[in-house]
């Protein structure tokens, strides 16, 4: 009777969990990270388009629609800069980049064309 007992509670124990456990996980928001800005994207368009609207109708004066205008466009520059970014440029070439005047070169160099400061690149 006792085995029984603990078994049922047992039983209960993890079905509580299991049943928290699964109310507690956040909804995916639309999947993917990219599916998100591209969903971010699209209201932004809306709100922008919403906004042209009004103002067009005379809804907005100039300056509150340029003021909501910046408002969207931060908003939404925001989303994206938190956005995970596409594959990273690839680094320049050693030896293709001044570090004394920054100036770039296509080939590789021993010293800058630019101002003559040895091209310390890694590959000297
Ligand atoms: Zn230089």
């Amino acid at each position: 009777m006792i085995e029984i007992a603990a078994v049922l509670l047992a039983l209960g124990a993890l079905l509580f969990t299991l049943v928290v456990r699964r109310g507690d996980l956040p909804e995916a928001a639309g999947g993917s990270p990219a599916g998100y800005l591209k969903e971010k994207q699209r209201t932004f368009y809306e709100n922008l388009g919403d906004l042209q609207f009004e103002h067009r109708v005379g809804k907005l004066s100039d300056a509150d629609y340029e003021e909501a205008r910046k408002v969207l466009q931060l908003e939404f520059a925001g989303v994206a800069a938190a956005a995970p970014l596409p594959a990273p440029k690839p680094a320049p070439a050693a030896g293709t980049v001044c570090p004394k005047c920054g100036a770039t070169f296509v080939q590789p160099l021993k010293f800058c064309g630019e101002c003559g400061a040895p091209m310390t690149g890694g590959a000297a």
